[in-house]
This record gives C-alpha cells, structure tokens and sequence, in this order.
C-alpha cells in the first residue's frame, strides 16, 4: 500500500516539529499540521513568554540592589507597552525560525487544523484527506478553568500575554508552577497581587521546606499569598480595556470567597491546571485509547493503534517541553530507525521560576523517608550578594541521602538563578552520585552552591 506520506504529524509545538524535521532529515516523507502558531505552547504562549516577563520583573530588585552597592541610580516606570511590542517581535521570529526549521528539512507543512480518520490518514479543515504510514498526535493541552457562578469572567496563561497595560489589581488563583511563577512576575512588574490556595501550601509535591522557603519570600516580596482560601463566585461590576477587544468584555470583578472578604479585582488568572488536547481529533472514531482524558501510550509513545503515535502534553506524562522533545526524538528512533528507544522519564530535573527561583531533581524529602532511611543535609542563609545589600532573602540547598546506598536521592535549589544550577547537579544526580561523590568534589568559592558540597553532618536523618 502507497501513502502521501511516510509520517503525518499533527500538532507543530516543541515535540511535534521536532520529531517531524529529525524523520524528515533521515529521509521520511513528512507532513505536519498545526492550527495555530508553529512553536506551540513553549514558544508562542508559555515557556518563552513567561521567562521573558521573569527578566522583565527582575529589574526593580537589581535597581534596589544596585543603590545598596554604590550606584546612584532610580528605576523609573515600566512601560509594558514598549515590553510587549518586543515581546510579540520576539515570539514572531522564533515562529519563523520554527517555520524555516520545517521548511530546511523538508517537512510539507500545512496550516489547518487536522483530525485523525482512520489508522491511515487525517483530513484537514478543508475536507481534504491525507493518507500516511504512521501518524503522530503532538496537540499538547489547553488551560481548565472549574466551572463555578462567573467562572468565565477568568483569564488563563493563555491571554495574560495579550494584555494592552498593567492591571493595577489581579488575583491568581491556583497553587502550581504557573499561578506561583504569574504571582512573582506580576508583583515585581509593580502590580498588586493576591494568590489564592486552596491547600496549605503553594507547589504541592515538591519538597516541603523549599516550599515553605518559596512562599515565605513570596509573601515578604509583597504577594498576599491566601492559603486554604477559593473563590465561590465572580460578577463584572464595570468595563476596562485591559485586554483586546477580541478576548470579550472584560472588566474589574467582584470575587467572593471561602473566607468571607469579598473584594475587586481588575483581572483574575485561573492556573488550575491543564488538559490534554483531545477534542475533536476522531480519537473515538479511529479506535485510539485514551485514559483519564489522555491518550494512552505505551513507554515507546505507541497508541493503541498500532500506527498512531503521541507525544507530550496530550499523554499527560510528564508536562515539560524538554521531555516532549526527548518522546518526539525516541518516537523516531524506535520508528524510523529501527531503534526501539523507550522513553526515560526517572529522574527529570526542572525548575519553577517564582522568585526566589527554585530547581529541583529526584525526591523530596517527604517521598524519600517514605521509601526507605534517609539522610537529609540542607543549609538555608543569606547569601553573600544580597546580603550586602541588606535583604532578608534566604537560599536553601538540599540534598536526599539514601542511607543504604548513599546515593543522592534529591536535590533542592532554592535560590536565584537555581534553574541553571540543577541542570548541572541533575548530571551528577542522573549518574547516581554518591554523598561521598559530592564530597570529593572541591568547592568552587565564593559561590551559594559549594554548600552542595561541603555539607558535613545530616540536619536529620530516619
Ligand atoms: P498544576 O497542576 O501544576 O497546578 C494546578 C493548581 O491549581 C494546583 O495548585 C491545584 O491545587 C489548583 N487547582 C486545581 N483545580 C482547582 C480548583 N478547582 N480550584 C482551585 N484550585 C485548583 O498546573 P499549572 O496550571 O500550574 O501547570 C500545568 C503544567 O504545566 C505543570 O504541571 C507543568 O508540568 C507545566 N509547567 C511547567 C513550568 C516549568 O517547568 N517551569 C511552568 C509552567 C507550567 P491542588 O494542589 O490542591 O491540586
């Protein structure tokens, strides 16, 4: 049987584009569609975006800093106007570089949404069906907002980089990396913020005292960060310009809560989590298993089509670009090359970008001691740079000892510039590095991170 094409790959975000343009350039006939912007989520509305406005926020800290050590300097007003102008510039070239990526490499690319037929072929919005020997679905996820008495009155991350100006009031609600990350940026951009929890404490499942750490700066920061609090209801009681016209009639909001203070807000962001993207695709129709609103893949990305593959978000695996790019590589590889390559996602270091920012890899310390004996070493103080300039802030530095093994089970950054930090620890981690191994590593001085390894005694052990 003749295809149209080797490989049909649907959705053109970090895993799709990735996975097609490396087929492509191993000589697969390769076809991708995506709906909206190439680049996807990372690059047109998520990742990229948000550590653009992570940099923006930084400045008025520096300046503060800046005073404390000599300089005779003011920060002046920010001009979200100027930011965002360049912000979109920035976001249209990456998308060309994407477009151009696809292009080099041979990739057919059409613009149009497309939907899964059969094990065989897609059509396209207009009609038009396409055959191919294996088709994979890289659709990604969309923000979920719970429904609730004004629910729709919300924004999600998917519009608060459409803004027009500041609001001068918002309220994020939601507790994970992209309510706690908005809370920071949109604070150190000079707007008041209110963060409401639901739970006890922001960034559940990572490591409790670097939570603790975190949402203590927060608050110090200016955050009015409400734990054990959510909203019952929301009522628009006016009209502003804050956002497009396209994005509906927006205007300051009433929100009532679960603590009975009632206040207005200019905007309310829900971060609550997000969906796979699976409406609509004829998953049903084409036989293709999904499993708590996900698609189901085995661990080499396998539907249980046989021909269909998917990759990232839209398996809600684990929810990171780079591990959405590594599925799209292995897909290819067990595919194309005759490689079967399983995906490894043990061990995956990431980092939140909140400020103060955090990193982390492996277990925390609450997971650990529930596996097995653990020793914990971890230091928290001021470091030398803002010190200086008279700020409380705090670091932390963290590790997870297996007592049996002694290897290092965790390690937790909270700190500034701690992303790129545990990309490193995350090698030694991977590796399966040993206490002793970060031991007889010679510190490099005067650094915050030669803790790591001149930590001598356990602050606890079980
Ligand atoms: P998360 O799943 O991380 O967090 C969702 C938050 O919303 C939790 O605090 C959850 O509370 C709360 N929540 C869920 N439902 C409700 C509800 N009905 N009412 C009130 N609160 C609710 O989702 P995010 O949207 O923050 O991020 C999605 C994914 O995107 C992440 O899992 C991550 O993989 C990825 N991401 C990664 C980033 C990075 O690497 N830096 C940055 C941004 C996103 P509870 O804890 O009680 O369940």
């Amino acid at each position: 049987m003749t295809y149209d094409f080797d490989l049909f790959v649907i959705g053109g975000g970090s895993g799709g584009v990735r996975a097609g343009r490396v087929a492509a350039s191993q000589g697969a006939k390769v076809a991708l569609a995506e709906e909206y912007r190439l680049g996807g989520t990372c690059v047109i509305r998520g990742c990229v975006p948000k550590k653009l406005m992570v940099f923006a926020s930084e400045y008025p800290g520096f300046a503060e800093e800046a005073r404390a050590y000599g300089w005779d300097m003011q920060i002046g007003d920010f001009n979200w106007g100027g930011f965002r102008s360049k912000l979109h510039a920035e976001l249209d070239r990456l998308e060309g570089i994407y477009g151009r990526l696809l292009d080099n490499s041979g990739v057919t690319f059409f613009d149009s949404r497309a939907e899964v037929v059969d094990a065989h072929s897609v059509r396209l919005a207009d009609g038009k069906v396409i055959s191919a020997k294996h088709i994979l679905i890289a659709t990604g996820g969309t923000p979920t907002v719970p429904e609730f008495k004004g629910s729709e009155l919300a924004i999600t991350s998917n519009e608060i980089f459409q803004m027009t100006r500041l609001p001068k009031k918002v309220l994020i609600v939601g507790g994970g990396y992209i309510a706690s990350e908005f809370a920071c940026i949109l604070n150190g951009l000079g707007v008041e913020v209110t963060q409401f929890y639901r739970g006890a404490q922001i960034l559940r499942g990572f490591d409790e005292e670097a939570r603790g750490l975190i949402a203590t700066h927060m608050q110090e920061n200016g955050i009015d960060l409400r734990l054990g609090v959510n909203v019952t209801s929301m009522e628009r009681v006016g009209e502003h310009d804050i956002l497009p016209p396209e994005y509906g009639t927006h205007g300051p909001i009433k929100v009532c809560n679960t603590d009975g203070a009632d206040d207005v807000y200019d905007l309310v962001m829900y971060a609550t989590g997000r969906a796979p993207n699976i409406t609509g695709l004829g998953l049903e129709d084409a036989g293709v298993a999904v499993e708590r609103g996900a698609i189901k893949v085995d661990a080499y990305s396998q539907t249980s089509v046989p021909s269909i593959y998917a990759i990232g978000d839209v398996t809600n695996r684990v929810n990171l670009t780079p591990v959405a790019i590594r599925e799209g590589m292995a897909f290819v590889e067990t595919v194309f090359n005759g490689n079967p390559t399983p995906v490894d996602h043990d061990l995956i270091p990431s980092a939140v970008f909140t400020q103060p920012e955090f990193g982390t890899v492996g277990l925390s310390e609450e997971d650990a001691a529930d596996l097995e004996p653990i020793e914990v070493y971890a230091t928290s103080f001021r470091p030398m740079q803002t010190m200086f300039a008279d700020k409380a802030d705090k670091v932390l530095m963290k590790l997870i000892v297996s007592k049996a093994t002694r290897k290092v089970l965790g390690c937790h950054i909270v700190a500034p510039a701690a992303g790129e930090l545990i990309q490193l620890a995350g090698i030694a981690v991977k590796m399966g590095a040993t206490k002793e191994d970060f031991d007889r590593t010679v510190a490099v001085h005067p650094t915050m991170s030669e803790e790591l390894v001149t930590m001598k005694e356990p602050v606890r052990s079980t």
